[in-house]
């Protein structure tokens, strides 16, 4: 049976006073990329969905700008891509990569015989802001920001909704199913106590911004020097740039100080000379740890975990927002009937990692390897790195340059929206 989703009571937990209770069908926890797909595909069907998100806006630190192909099938199929694009962005169609006597592009978007043969670069608050207005217009969906998760009702070992804080106290939602979609550092997988299984990439990644001029080239662009790797993407006004430094060694660096960083930056991008002196300060810049994991189970009763939450990405190839994506895409897939008819099955929530585990280990396979085999030996080069004549030579062909393409922007599997027609909503769209 469906929930209702506006009974209201306040009791007092085992600890805390609960000021209201709700009740809903599906409880999403994280606006992140995954959680508010899921939740809009969840409304756009007529189940009662609250999305609840920890912080008071989408924009906060960088995670990440990449809208990939299968995105955008997945926002044409519901009628949402080409408003998507009247927005500003740029379009990143092949990636170009320095050789050491040139340049070569392994990585070309352009082959691929689809709708949106590119990756869309904007800003993620952007994009999550034009999604949760678009939620926003369904009487089913409702989001909650500025609440935080930090307990699970749990009844018997099954979940049955949460306990969230927000800046007037605790309140609680009672759901048929709660979906974790609370990123790489998520509560609900420590709460709910389901294991993962880890692996430790040889990176971490220091992150930092420097002015970018309109006159320089859109997209992306990799620099590489021998022992050094850095990435630069495009955030309009802004460099994004991502650092890549060998595990643990950011005490080493930073006891070399912050000149020896920016020289570092300058032989890799001379044309960062007259910027790189904006970064003065330490507090400028973030390391990222990167860790790459997944669960052995995403599920128990009354509880899924999906995106990151359920198997963290390594930054490698950029893939993250896309897999986080085809989880909630298949996710509702699998899960709308069930939660319309209100008869869910702990099996429904297993198909749901079974359709999605086979292209999660497929694509962290691939960045494992691309870590120890490509990225390692850089790290550890003493002569300018050079991409061998072979691999040279197979990129000349747009056939070859498409493979890569295809697993990046696309990957093992890629879902399809199975919702056939837009379900009437409330509100207007916003101009
Ligand atoms: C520095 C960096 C750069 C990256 N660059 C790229 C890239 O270029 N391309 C790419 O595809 N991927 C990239 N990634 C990976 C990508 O960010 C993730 O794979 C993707 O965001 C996962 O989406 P998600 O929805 O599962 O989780 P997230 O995007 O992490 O969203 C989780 C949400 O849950 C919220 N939340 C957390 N805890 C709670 C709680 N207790 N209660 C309520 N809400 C909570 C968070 O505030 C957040 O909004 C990058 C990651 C990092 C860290």
């Amino acid at each position: 049976m469906v929930l209702d989703t506006n009974a209201t009571t306040v009791h007092r937990s085992s600890e805390h006073e609960i000021r209201d209770s709700e009740q809903t069908t599906c409880c999403v926890v994280g606006g992140g990329p995954a959680g508010m797909i899921l939740a809009y595909l969840l409304a756009r069907q007529q189940v009662p969905v609250i999305l609840l998100e920890a912080h008071k806006d989408f924009d906060r630190d960088f995670r990440g700008d990449t809208i990939h192909p299968s995105v955008m099938e997945n926002l044409d199929e519901l009628g949402l891509a080409e408003r998507l694009l009247q927005l500003r962005h740029t379009k990143i169609r092949n990636i170009a990569l320095p050789t050491g006597n040139g340049s070569a592009t392994p990585i070309d978007f352009s082959p691929l015989k689809i709708k949106y043969p590119y990756v869309t670069l904007m800003p993620q608050s952007e994009f999550l802001d034009f999604m949760a207005a678009e939620a926003q217009r369904l009487p089913h969906f409702k989001l909650i920001m500025g609440g935080r998760v930090e307990e699970l009702i749990d009844e018997g070992g099954v979940v049955r909704g949460v306990r969230y804080q927000s800046g007037d106290g605790w309140h609680e939602i009672r759901a048929t199913l709660t979906v974790g979609a609370d990123g790489r550092f998520s509560r609900l997988r420590r709460l709910s106590g389901l294991e993962a299984i880890t692996t430790s990439p040889p990176m971490d990644v220091l992150w930092f911004r420097l002015p970018r001029l309109a006159t320089e080239p859109e997209g992306a662009m990799a620099r590489v020097k021998p022992g050094r790797l850095m990435a630069m993407l495009d955030r309009r006004e802004q460099w994004q740039i991502a650092y890549v430094i060998p595990k643990d060694s950011f005490r080493e660096l930073k006891e070399a100080g912050i000149q020896a960083l920016r020289q570092s930056i300058v032989e890799l991008a001379p044309e960062l000379a007259d910027r790189v002196d904006g970064l003065q300060d330490w507090k400028q810049v973030a390391l990222l740890s990167v860790a790459a994991d997944r669960l052995r189970q995403w599920y128990k009763p009354g509880l899924l975990l999906i995106g990151d939450a359920a198997h963290t990405m390594s930054p490698v190839g950029g893939v993250g927002i896309n897999y986080a994506i085809q989880d909630a895409v298949a996710t509702a897939n699998i899960l709308t009937a069930p939660l319309q008819t209100g008869r869910l099955r702990l099996s429904d929530l297993r198909a749901v990692q079974r359709r999605r585990e086979l292209p999660t280990r497929f694509i962290q396979t691939i960045q494992s390897i691309i870590q120890q085999r490509v990225i390692s030996s850089l790290l550890d080069s003493r002569a300018q790195p050079k991409l061998p004549g072979l691999v040279l030579w197979l990129v000349q062909f747009r056939f070859v340059r498409s493979i890569p393409a295809r697993v990046m922007g696309i990957g093992l599997r890629p879902e399809h929206v199975q919702q056939r027609h837009e379900i009437a909503t409330t509100a207007p769209r916003p101009a």
